[in-house]
């Protein structure tokens, strides 16, 4: 389904021409001249190509990545706005080089899982939203009937839990929920997005610990509630569907590398499933997250430092296809930090604007190129949610939409240097390298030298 294009058509006049001796585009990088008419990109040519009498911002050394696309945040609003709301979320991304995020469905209240709630999120997002953003829809139990409706509202796709999402509003699903919402899913060709844990390995590993007496402030007995199998079990039970029912299924934050052979077996086979993981998988190990430290809880749990290799050998291979952050804060309260207890404080992670110099300091460890970023981040989330050729990509007809980066950059995350409405996150103190410099949403900066720039014009992506 091709998108509307809300904005009025531009001028012919070419307007701009952003240069650098780094571009990313679909030749690699290397100096480009981007030409920009009102909001798109209308040509990239040769570096010495400059058209007369366009506005030129040079930009030098400085590599010129397409805007970031994280197809996974939590933004919270309506409803938990004292969590997260758009107008933090969306700074935070701007701030970060993404410009477009595609926002869950279940931490607002409504939740979203029928038109009238998506309703509530267009208005609650009306003139906060700092990037382009789009909602997925919620399916839960008993709303299979909702979804021709939602789909025909222009929601990109659709997310359920296989085991309790946290939020009581929003019911998990089972293989019969599953079946009844495949079916009317095939209809509208858009993905399912699934959490895939599994919650017989995690009840019956949970007992265990309690049985057992464990101690709650430490990392590995939570790690020990949230095994493999749970994940392992969901995924089996997903490309089962995919299968059956030949319409995509996409698996959100992978964890467990445990389930990547049977997830190459049905790529191999040609079912129809993706696979994204987080940056925190990518970046932490088990045995270096401090006992009591709830700031690194998320669901499923980061595992240990051999899984995260795996992790980044799937990612390198292609098994894995994207990288979002699955940004999910919460009050700083809920976190318990002072008991320091995992099974009580609240599972997410608030990362949104970290992750790209997050993923460059580790790939530099591990000699990937800076180019693998722009398919990883920004590339496929954006096939993912429809929008290839609109976002993701630095190609003639896409949006005007940059992250402008200095990869050679070092420092120190503080406090001050996050935007989301929360200061609590397990990337304080963490020293990265490269910083995002200017980021452009359609044709004009949002963000330059450590201010916001103009107002919050970010709009909702539509699927028409
Ligand atoms: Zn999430």
């Amino acid at each position: 389904m091709p998108f509307e294009s809300p904005f009025s058509e531009s001028t012919d006049k070419m307007t701009k021409a952003l240069r650098s001796t780094r571009v990313l585009t679909s030749a690699g990088l290397g100096p480009a001249c981007v030409l920009v008419d009102g909001e798109r990109i209308a040509d990239v040519c040769a570096w010495d190509a400059l058209p007369p009498g366009v506005d030129r911002v040079d930009f030098g050394d400085a590599v010129l990545l397409p805007g970031m696309v994280d197809t996974h945040v939590h933004i919270n609003e309506p409803g938990r706005t004292e969590w997260e709301g758009f107008d933090t979320a969306t700074q935070a991304a701007a701030v970060g080089g993404v410009t477009t995020l595609v926002d869950m469905p279940l931490n607002c209240i409504p939740e979203t899982v029928d038109v009238p709630s998506l309703e509530e999120k267009r208005k609650a997002a009306q003139g906060k939203a700092w990037v382009d953003w789009a909602a997925w829809g919620g399916i839960v139990r008993g709303n299979a009937d909702a979804i021709e409706r939602m789909a025909r509202a222009g929601l990109p796709g659709f997310k359920c839990f296989l085991i309790h999402s946290g939020i009581d509003g929003f019911a998990w699903v089972d293989e019969a929920d599953l079946r009844l919402a495949l079916a009317k899913l095939r209809e509208t060709g858009l993905p399912l997005l699934a959490h895939a844990e599994i919650a017989d390995p995690v009840d019956a590993a949970t007992n265990r610990l309690n049985q057992a007496g464990a101690d709650w402030r430490k990392y590995s007995t939570y790690l020990a509630s949230r095994p493999d199998a749970a994940e392992v079990d969901a995924i089996a039970l997903l490309i089962r569907l995919a299968e059956e029912f030949r319409t995509p299924i996409h698996i959100v934050h992978l964890s467990s590398t445990k389930a990547l052979p049977s997830l190459a077996l049905a790529r191999d086979r040609g079912v129809p499933i993706s696979v994204e993981t987080c940056a925190h998988y990518l970046c932490f190990a088990s045995e270096e997250i401090p006992d009591g430290a709830t700031e690194f809880k998320c669901a499923p749990p980061v595992r240990d430092a051999a899984n995260r290799e795996a992790l980044w050998n799937a990612l390198d291979s292609g098994l894995i296809e994207m990288v979002t952050t699955d940004h999910s804060p919460c009050l700083p309260q809920m976190k318990r930090r002072e008991e320091g207890r995992w099974d009580q404080g609240w599972g997410g992670i608030s990362s949104l604007g970290l992750a790209l110099p997050a993923m460059w300091t580790a790939m530099q460890r591990r000699g990937l190129k800076l180019e693998r970023i722009g398919e990883w981040m920004a590339a496929a989330p954006a096939r993912l949610a429809g929008f290839a050729g609109r976002k993701g990509a630095i190609l003639p007809g896409a949006d005007a939409d940059f992250a402008v980066f200095d990869p050679d950059a070092k420092w120190t995350v503080t406090s001050p240097d996050l935007h989301f409405r929360h200061k609590l996150s397990p990337y304080l103190g963490a020293e990265l390298h490269g910083r995002v410099i200017a980021t452009w949403l359609r044709g004009e900066p949002v963000f330059s030298d450590g201010d916001f720039a103009g107002v919050a014009r970010g709009r909702e992506m539509v699927r028409s």
